[in-house]
């Protein structure tokens, strides 16, 4: 059995950076916004519901308009929550199958919206990575060339990091890079030999 850990943390924390080094461990990893975007792209289904329910313009030249559809649902929690609601399932599914294809003892699933879309609920573990505010916001701004009052405006969409440390397993301060690879490295030999355990524990039975 491959074990599903849950990577998040909000927006800027540096949950692809903290991806990566779990990859460089040989750990299979899901970037849960990058296949539903390609899923947004190429599924039929999706297409078909996104231009019902937010017009033709999603599709420029039969390519998904990233800015058109993020400008709407930016702005407007209802429309977040109706995009959603079409991509989800289909994510959700997708992912299901890809676990199904690894043969390692678990997979990560790097997700920023992981406890807001309800995928939390089956991971076994959970690992949110966070930073100080005013540097998350300044590593949006320097990565995506956007301002602030954007970049706050997505933050208020996902919940706040005390709510999502409540709930996770573990925690990864990502502010000095040296710091993390060296967080990861403990976190991937716990979840192993919390494994192992498990192994042994189910032999004994
Ligand atoms: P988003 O949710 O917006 O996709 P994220 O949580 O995945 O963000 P990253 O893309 O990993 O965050 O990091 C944001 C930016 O900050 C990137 O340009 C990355 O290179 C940089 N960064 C992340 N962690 C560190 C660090 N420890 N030291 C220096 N720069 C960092």
């Amino acid at each position: 059995m491959t074990l599903i850990i849950g990577l998040t943390g909000g927006i800027g924390s540096g949950k692809t950076t903290v991806a990566k080094l779990f990859k460089k461990l040989a750990v299979p990893i899901y970037f849960m916004d990058l296949e539903a975007k390609k899923l947004m792209q190429n599924s039929k289904i999706i297409k078909r519901k996104l231009i019902v329910k937010f017009g033709q313009e999603v599709y420029l030249n039969n390519k998904l308009n990233r800015s058109f559809l993020a400008n709407i649902v930016f702005s407007d929690t209802e429309k977040l929550k109706h995009l959603e609601s079409i991509v989800h399932p289909k994510v959700k599914q997708h992912f299901k199958r890809w676990v199904k294809k690894q043969n390692t003892p678990y997979v990560l699933q790097e997700n920023a919206i992981l406890f807001e879309n309800g995928n939390s609920a089956f991971c076994d573990f959970i690992i949110t990575v966070t930073a100080p505010l005013e540097l998350k916001i300044d590593r949006v701004i320097k990565r995506d060339a956007i301002s602030k009052k954007e970049v706050i405006a997505r933050m208020n969409n996902q919940w706040t990091d005390e709510v999502k440390i409540k709930k996770s397993n573990f925690i990864i301060k990502n502010v000095d890079l040296e710091i993390t690879k060296k967080e990861v490295l403990k976190i991937h030999k716990k979840i192993l030999t919390y494994i192992k355990g498990a192994k042994n524990f189910l032999i004994l039975c």
